[in-house]
């Protein structure tokens, strides 16, 4: 058990459950998440904590997480071009450069869920 996904899970069932509760929602089927690669979150463990914590809420229990992946990018703008980040290193292929515009990679935010009523 890592803890740092099950406070994550916590977060989101307590956010899902206030969004059921305000557009009066009998239960929740889906939960569409965005995580990056980079965000740290270990996407299994995140799953595992938030059924478990799911499962022993009216609401929320049998409702499936969704996530969509992002890879880690950054901008380089020496070449105008994304790159791949490879170990947390976001230095551009072609001219070498280090780049601090990351384009993508860390999000983790709620996208949509989906309710019954
Ligand atoms: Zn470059």
């Amino acid at each position: 058990m890592v803890m740092h996904e099950l406070a994550i899970a916590q977060s989101i069932v307590e956010a899902v459950e206030a969004k059921a509760s305000e557009c009066k929602a009998a239960h929740v089927k889906t939960v569409r998440l965005k995580i990056g690669e980079a965000s740290g979150v270990v996407t299994d463990s995140l799953t595992f904590c938030f059924e478990m914590l799911a499962s022993l809420d009216p609401t929320l229990a049998g409702s499936k997480m969704l996530i969509d992946t992002l890879p880690h990018r950054a901008y380089c703008r020496y070449c105008d071009r994304e790159f791949s980040v490879t170990n947390f290193i976001a230095q551009c292929p072609d001219c070498k450069e280090w780049s601090n515009e990351i384009v993508s990679g860390t999000e983790l935010q709620i996208l949509e869920m989906e309710f019954e009523t």
